[in-house]
Parts: C-alpha cells; structure tokens; sequence
C-alpha cells in the first residue's frame, strides 16, 4: 500500500515561524491551481495503474481556506485516476476560524474521515505573536464541529513567553475538545523568518528548557490517554495517523502540487516550489519536477534507520534482513554496544528507550557513517 499526498499552498496570512510553502496573498489563484493539481494526477495516471493507495492527505498551506468545492473535485480526481482501497484513511488539514458546519458536512460526504486541526496554543496571545489568525474561540467552536469524528490537534512548544503550565493548558483543551490524536512540535526557528529575530534575541526558551516543555507535555498526555508512537505524535489507543505511519515505515508515496515530494520506487521526486513554475509545467503538459534522484542501497538503509528509530516501535529486525538482506544486530554491534544504555533490543526489534526519544538525533546519528 501507499500514499497519496495533496499541497494546497493558500493561506490567510503567514504565521511568523512558517517557512512552508505557502502563499497568503494568491488565493485568487485557487480555481486555476486546483484545475493544475487535477491535471498533474491524470498525468500520473498509467504510471501509478499497479499501485493501491489507502492514505490520502491533503496538507498545505491552509487546505480549509480554498472554496469546499475544489476539494471535493479532488477527491473526485483521485479516485478517478487511482485505485484507493476500500477503508482508505483521507486526511485534511484544517485552520480553526476557516472551517463551517456545510464545509465540514462536505468533506464528509466526499469520504474526507480524519482532520487534522491547528491549534499550536490555547493562549491568545501567543497565537497573535505568532501571527495565527485564530483565537481559542475559533478552535473551540471547530472541534465542536467535528465532534465525533477522527481528528488530531497540533500542539507547538518552545514559543516565546510560553511556560509549561501553558503547554499543560494547551494539552488539557485539545484533549477535552475530542481530539484522538496530538502532535507536539518543537517550534524550530529558520532563517528568514521573523521568529528567527526572536531567536537571535534570546527571546526562546532555550534547548533545555524546551527539553522540560516536552518531558511535562509528555506526561500531560499520558494523563488522559494520549500514547506515544513517534517523537512528536501521540494518540489514543488505535488512532495512528496512517499516512504518516506509512512515511516512518518508508512506505511509497506520490505527492501532487507545488514543493510536493514522493518516494516511489526509490526515488525521490521533488516538484517546483514556484507557483508560477508550477502552473507553466503543468499547462504545457510537463510534469513540475525540480529534482529527482535514485537512492542507493545505503541511503535506503540510512533512511530506513533513521525513520524506524524516530518510532516507539522502533526499528523491525526482520523487515531489515529482508530489505537489506544483513543481520542489523551483528552489522552494527560496535554501535549498539556504544548507545546500549539508550536503546532496547529484543528478537523482534530495535528501538530508543522512551525517555531518550526526544534526543533521538544523537543517538541515530551513530548509524551513519558507521559503514
Ligand atoms: S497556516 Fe501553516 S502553512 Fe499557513 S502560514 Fe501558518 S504555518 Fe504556514
């Protein structure tokens, strides 16, 4: 199975961490660039006829602030130029204050079963220094929306002026508000963006102080049921988000869109992150590639480490030997020995103890160069 990835890049506005691919200022532009996106997947269309994909998300940028009407199209598209399996997991991310109820009953009716909601802080005025264009209001009134259904809420730490009691507070709302699933990031602040200034300023909890941010965010979690699965990813028993399961496994996926990637047969295909570019490729009939490079058998291997340690059911012995047709315990003994106090090993896998997967970085950092 596979997956199936959508960037929609229209926004309201930008937020000051963002440095997605995202444009607020070119909504105008929605109809032509989805008619773009549409075209892209009949192109795609033979190439891809041997794949089932039972993932599909559509990410952004804000998905929810473009008309409900070209996502329905989309869908539409999708399962008209591919084979999607019966009990296919389709994701939107959402923007609270973009959202109605007749959107929602849209999404619905055209199979859209999981959401994926931006809270990122229930203090209001950390969502207006980051130049979120919601309020706790707004969320409040989208999880209502959505309640009953699949969803996930996204959580950020290490924001200015923000303490642990206001990343307990964050978690308590996203919790009571129905969510299954929560995604806690560290904000990380890139060049070029205004929080960078922040950063330079020493206005950011620091790297410990982030670490702590986590640890409490971590056990908030626990304390109403949110479990671990992946460094940043926590959810109620069952909830998974598929498509990024599928990712961490290193399952293939195609992406349409501007600054879309895939991974299809080991190679990784990355389109244009320029919207103009975009629409010329794709309206004279060529596909909106900028880059595409087959990786070799290390890099596989690479990858395939570094994604599986970042799970909390870590790295599959079994599936190892048979991509990669090694034993991973003899081949990479001296390492293994090196970290042993971080990691649990077992007949069945190869994992980063709970506690250390926060810095998990360091200790994968091991595995490379290491051959
Ligand atoms: S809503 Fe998301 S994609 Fe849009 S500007 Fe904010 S962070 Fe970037």
């Amino acid at each position: 199975m596979a997956g199936i990835y959508i960037h929609i890049p229209f926004c309201k506005s930008k937020c000051s961490y963002c440095d997605f691919t995202s444009f607020p200022d070119k909504l105008c532009y929605a109809e032509s660039y989805m008619a773009c996106v549409y075209r892209e997947m009949a192109m795609r269309e033979k190439e891809l006829s041997n794949y089932i994909f039972d993932t599909v998300y559509i990410g952004g940028g804000t998905p929810s602030v473009i008309d409900e009407k070209y996502i329905a199209m989309l869908i539409a598209a999708v399962k008209k130029h591919f084979k999607l399996a019966d009990n296919s997991e389709i994701t939107i991310e959402i923007n609270p204050g973009t959202v109605s109820a007749g959107k929602i009953a849209l999404y619905e009716k055209c199979g859209i079963n999981r959401y994926s909601v931006g809270l990122q802080t229930a203090v209001d005025g950390q969502l207006a220094d980051i130049g979120r264009v919601h309020n706790l209001k707004d969320y409040l009134n989208c999880a209502k929306l959505l309640k009953g259904k699949n969803f996930s809420a996204d959580v950020m730490i290490g924001l200015k002026n923000q303490n642990i009691a206001d990343i307990e507070y964050t978690i308590s709302v996203a919790a009571k508000s129905g969510a299954s699933h929560i995604s806690m990031y560290a904000l990380t602040p890139e060049d070029g963006t205004p929080v960078y200034t922040d950063y330079l300023n020493g206005e950011l909890p620091d790297g410990d102080e982030v670490a702590e941010m986590y640890a409490a965010g971590v056990k908030k979690l626990a304390s109403f049921g949110f479990e671990r699965y992946e460094v940043s990813n926590f959810c109620k028993k069952g909830m998974e988000s598929r498509h990024n399961l599928n990712y961490w496994r290193r399952g293939e996926y195609i992406g349409f869109g501007v600054a879309a990637s895939s991974c299809i047969n080991d190679t990784r295909v990355t389109n244009t992150f320029d919207l103009d570019e975009y629409f010329k490729c794709i309206l004279s009939g060529h596909f909106a590639v900028i880059n595409s490079e087959k990786i070799d058998k290390r890099g596989q291997e690479e990858e395939f480490i570094m994604l599986a340690l970042r799970t909390s059911e870590g790295l599959n012995l079994k599936r190892y030997a048979e991509l990669f047709g090694e034993d991973f315990s003899v081949k990479y003994s001296r390492q293994i020995k090196k970290v042993q106090e971080y990691v649990e090993v077992n007949e069945i896998s190869f994992k980063i103890k709970s506690r250390f997967l926060f810095v998990q970085n360091s200790i994968i950092v091991e595995f490379f160069n290491a051959v």
